[in-house]
């Protein structure tokens, strides 16, 4: 019997100290996404978490950066860079396409 098969039986126990779902057969438990695109290169990168705010949290950690007033992201390589959140050019390329 598969161990996914005796948790639905009762014979075995999950334990933890967080609650999390429990991941049936080989399916991915549906987990908590942040979307990232940088307005200067475009790139596009997305994170998973225990919480929406968790997911922020790794982009933040691996250096992307958010500007408040433009409501843009830089991506930890533009940051590198050196470059300037540019409002007119987030237009262009649109920031939440
Ligand atoms: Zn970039």
């Amino acid at each position: 019997m598969k161990a996914s098969g005796m948790v639905s039986h009762r014979a075995a126990r999950v334990e933890g100290t967080a609650p999390r779902p429990i991941n049936i057969g080989n399916q991915e438990p549906e987990r908590p996404k942040a979307k990232f695109r940088c307005w200067c290169c475009g790139r596009k990168q997305e994170f998973t978490g225990e919480t929406p705010v968790d997911a922020v949290m790794k982009a933040r950690k691996l250096g992307w950066e958010h500007t408040i007033g433009f409501d843009i992201e830089t991506c930890e390589r533009c940051v590198k860079l050196g470059k300037k959140p540019d409002a007119k050019k987030a237009m262009e390329i649109g920031v939440n396409a």
